[in-house]
């Protein structure tokens, strides 16, 4: 199977209410969906969303990257896995887009051994079912409390609450949200950044007075601040997640060898897709250290793409939750969104789409 062309498709995707962390804040997601053609008229489907605060791509550097590197790459070669790390390599960072193709040529490469993603990958062949957090943003008290009924009330049994916004400010935003979550309620704090190693630990003792069942506190302090990741870690009375800090295999030994964090997030748009997103969790997985699968404000298809990635290699821990914070992800398929659940048939086959554009 020869690729024959490569096109990016815009796609706006409203938001059903804000969502707001300590970096950003957006009300539509804003996602390019990478379609591979070949000459046996399969297509490959992928997609990327830019987020300039964390990766640093922008709309115009992945049209640029798409078009100026990748389409350059791949038109006329023949589908293979031996184009996964060219892609990797053709370009420095980039790895929004990067992850595009990277999930396009996989989609592929599934397609044509006639199985879902997740078989390709090494996973069972059996229905899946990955389960996901819902996001509570940073806001006001108040606006967090109804948020958080909310996503309770949909069913959500864990919540990954988004913090970072000045010590006592966030010490009240917890002793508010005892008004709606209880013990049970499985809690992952994330600071994106927005804490300095005392305020991450004076927070973290604080929410564990308030009986708070809680599983993890992601990225507490800047991502260049290994030392500071480190100390948390030893200091916290709970598990360390690192994201931003993050980014390759290379990042997650770093981290690993400094005992700078004790689970790390693979998000396919950090990474550059699910070839890179494969060597960090193998590596992490030698040191013992788990692996959430995260993602930024993404569309359906690379959100899909990383539901496959982790149930292909058992991941537990998941926040994908973007399907649950729009009124309807675009495209249609074999994979479902339902609540907190996000559903992969066997009887899909790569990603499991049947229509996107
Ligand atoms: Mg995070």
């Amino acid at each position: 199977m020869k690729i024959t062309g490569i096109e990016l498709f815009e796609e706006n995707i409203p938001l059903k209410q804000p969502f707001i962390t300590a970096r950003r804040r957006i009300d539509v997601i804003k996602d390019y969906v990478l379609r591979i053609s070949t000459d046996e008229g399969v297509y490959g489907y992928g997609a990327c969303a830019p987020t300039p605060v964390i990766t640093g791509d922008t709309v115009g550097s992945i049209a640029c990257a798409v078009k100026d590197f990748i389409e350059p790459l791949l038109v006329g070669q023949t589908v293979s896995a031996e184009l996964l790390p060219m892609v990797q390599s053709v370009l420095f960072h980039n790895t929004s887009p990067k992850a595009a193709a990277d999930i396009a040529i996989y989609d592929l490469l599934a397609k044509e051994k006639g199985v879902p993603l997740f078989v390709y990958l090494g996973g069972k062949n059996e229905d899946k079912c990955v389960k996901t957090d819902a996001t509570v943003s940073l806001s006001t008290p108040e606006a967090m409390v109804a948020e958080a009924r909310e996503h309770l009330n949909a069913g959500f049994s864990a919540l990954k609450v988004k913090l970072g916004g000045g010590r006592m400010a966030d010490v009240e935003r917890l002793e508010k949200l005892r008004d709606v979550i209880c013990g049970e309620t499985v809690l992952r704090l994330d600071a994106n950044q927005g804490w300095s190693v005392e305020d991450a630990v004076y927070i973290s003792e604080a929410a564990e007075q308030m009986g708070y069942n809680i599983e993890l506190i992601e990225q507490p302090v800047h991502y260049t601040d290994l030392e500071g990741m480190a100390e948390v870690t030893r200091r916290c009375p709970f598990r360390i997640l690192a994201d931003e800090s993050v980014f390759s295999s290379a990042d997650a030994g770093r981290l690993i060898r400094m005992g700078a964090c004790d689970m790390i997030n693979i998000k396919l748009m950090k990474c550059g897709g699910i070839y890179e997103g494969m060597r960090i969790q193998r590596l992490a997985a030698e040191h013992g250290i788990e692996c959430m699968l995260g993602c930024m404000m993404e569309g359906g298809v690379s959100v899909t793409a990383a539901a496959h990635f982790g149930a292909a290699v058992g991941i537990t821990c998941y926040d994908l939750d973007p399907p649950y914070l729009v009124h309807k992800m675009p495209g249609e398929g074999s994979t479902v969104f339902e609540g907190d659940n996000i559903l992969l048939s066997k009887e899909g086959i790569g990603l499991g789409y049947t229509k996107i554009i």
